[in-house]
């Protein structure tokens, strides 16, 4: 059920992290508060495909 999803940054749109989500629990795009490094802050992070 667990399926592997890439997180983006909103602001400067790296894809800076890989995560893992339960479809059944997130059948949407996530989106996560997280540290981006290239905007050296945290910034909001979503679901890319
Ligand atoms: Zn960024």
């Amino acid at each position: 059920m667990r399926v592997k999803v890439t997180l983006a940054c909103t602001d400067c749109k790296q894809r800076n992290y890989e995560t893992t989500k339960n479809k059944k629990n997130n059948p949407d795009r996530i989106e996560m508060n997280k540290h981006c490094r290239f905007c050296r802050k945290h910034t909001l992070h979503k679901e890319t495909k």
